[in-house]
């Protein structure tokens, strides 16, 4: 397996952007992680690249986990260090956004599996959640404090969802039906859809405004 630092755009020889701001990196392990890339490389003064070594994640303000297989990806992490290297990184204040797989990773019970994880939001999940009948559906969703007027498309696809939740994890987003799909434990973040999926830049923007919001707070 590839593990140098690719940067999977049009390399400036650095393996980094060019652009000024928080580095924010997007685990590239497996999975949807360039669809991550392209949005983040819309929102303005933040510096976006492919992650896959400990020594390229201590070098984040602010990392995404994308979609993909949550064994696989949590294999994946445990083989090459990535686990601890995240859980370092959140210590001093990074900030991380899982989506689908990457909630998975994120959550520290995961109904009826013990597979590998990252455990670092007090909250459960449920793989898989919504069942044969509906493996993939799109709706819009209100999320608090991104989007409280105008809703998001949000896309699911073999997607978890939130079963419980202790009582420092705030509820940003559930469906109408109750389901909890978006939740935030200081600066750990965990969606159950894709928003790399739509062309709508506003979840991302607020992560990155996140980040930057820790960075300023952990830079004193
Ligand atoms: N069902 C997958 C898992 O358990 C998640 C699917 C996704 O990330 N789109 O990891």
């Amino acid at each position: 397996m590839a593990i140098a630092g690719t940067d999977i755009r049009k390399s400036d020889g650095a393996g980094k952007s060019s652009r000024p701001g928080v580095r924010v990196g997007v685990l590239g392990l497996q999975g949807d992680f360039a669809k991550h890339v392209e949005m983040l490389e819309q929102v303005p003064d933040v510096s976006v690249s492919v992650v896959r070594t400990p020594e390229e994640i201590e070098q984040c303000d602010g990392l995404v986990l994308p979609g993909g297989e949550s064994t696989t990806v949590g294999k994946l992490m445990a083989r090459y260090g990535v686990d601890e290297a995240i859980r370092a990184g959140v210590s001093r204040g990074m900030a991380v956004f899982g989506t689908c797989t990457g909630m998975i990773l994120l959550a520290k019970e995961i109904e009826g599996s013990d597979q590998h994880r990252l455990g670092l939001m007090d909250i459960t999940v449920r793989r898989n959640a919504f069942g044969r009948q509906v493996d993939s559906f799109e709706t819009d969703l209100l999320i608090k404090d991104i989007c409280s007027q105008s809703p998001v498309r949000a896309v699911f696809i073999r997607a978890p969802y939130v079963t419980n939740v202790g009582q420092d994890v705030e509820i940003l987003a559930a469906l109408e039906t109750g389901e909890v799909v978006m939740v935030r434990q200081g600066n750990c973040i965990a969606a159950a859809f894709h928003p790399e999926l739509t062309h709508d830049i506003r979840v991302h923007g607020w992560f990155v405004e996140l980040t930057r919001a820790a960075v300023a707070s952990y830079s004193g």
